[in-house]
């Protein structure tokens, strides 16, 4: 790298994880996990969303947050769409969904309202999300990010003390690349990356074939040329979009389920990379 490129890019490291910054946990919860894609459409917060239950049936207090500002998924994907209640005008209590702190953005706002926000307002709506919600006593929150590298990633980096993220993403090449910038965006934050997952990996049809519908191999070789761990492959599979569509996550509804039986070691792994 010649000098000035080295230059740039430790201005660009300090400008993101600056040393002065003070990260603090989200108040309520132990450890903060993050689900993350660097493209939308491959299933990040239908994963996220799988997850958090199955961490849940591990015996642990989950929360899960749902970072997406601008695209809100969360109340359609646990089929949940009340107002959340407020205490002293201040906080914002999260919603219950089968023992799940759950809370969105989507939950504050009219479903089809379209959130049309500049930055400063992003960010100041994270503020809300991760500081004025009582969570209660979380072992563990799972944060459903918004796809890329925006304000809501640079907020997250600079303000909460995350202790790992997890990169999602179908194994075609157009998401890979992406996928690359999702983990040096990572790494120059200094955010740990557990590891990345394979979604929509192959689909295995009636004459019990596996075909390969995005490619093959991709993600994980992605994670070995990173030298990062490759967490696990979820196969493109209709009960689990019919889930997502129902409301009612597989994890939770058919916990003997292949997917959720997958979800459930993903789960595991990181639960032993927590502790
Ligand atoms: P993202 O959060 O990355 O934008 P979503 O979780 O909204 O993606 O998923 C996009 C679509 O793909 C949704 O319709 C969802 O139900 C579906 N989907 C996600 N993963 C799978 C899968 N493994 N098999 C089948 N459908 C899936």
């Amino acid at each position: 790298m010649s000098e000035k490129k080295a230059e740039m890019s430790q201005a660009m490291k300090e400008k993101l994880a600056p040393k002065n910054f003070v990260k603090n946990p989200i108040k309520g919860t132990k450890f903060t996990v993050m689900v993350s894609s660097a493209k939308g459409g491959v299933g990040k917060s239908t994963f996220a969303v799988n997850l958090a239950f199955s961490l849940k049936q591990l015996g642990k207090n989950v929360g899960l947050l749902d970072a997406d500002i601008y695209g809100p998924s969360l109340p359609k994907l646990i089929g949940r769409n009340e107002k959340p209640e407020n205490k002293d005008g201040k906080y914002i209590v999260p919603i219950d969904s089968h023992g799940v702190q759950c809370m969105s953005m989507g939950f504050l706002v009219e479903e089809t309202t379209p959130m049309i926000w500049r930055g400063p307002m992003v960010i100041s709506a994270i503020k809300t999300l991760t500081e004025r919600v009582l969570w209660n006593d979380l072992d563990i929150i799972v944060v459903d990010m918004p796809p890329g590298t925006g304000d809501t990633q640079l907020t997250f980096a600079q303000h909460i003390k995350v202790d790992g993220a997890i990169i999602i993403s179908t194994p075609q090449d157009i998401a890979l690349l992406d996928v690359k910038r999702g983990i040096q965006m990572f790494d120059k934050t200094k955010i740990n990356i557990f590891g990345l997952v394979d979604n929509m990996s192959f689909f295995r049809a009636d004459d019990g074939k596996n075909y390969n519908i995005f490619g093959e191999g991709g993600v994980e070789k992605t994670a070995k040329e990173f030298d990062k761990d490759f967490l696990g492959k979820i196969p493109l599979h209709q009960d689990l979009r019919e889930s997502a569509d129902k409301g009612m996550p597989l994890t939770l509804s058919d916990t003997k389920h292949e997917i959720s039986l997958i979800i459930k070691e993903i789960a595991e792994k990181i639960l032993k990379k927590l502790n």
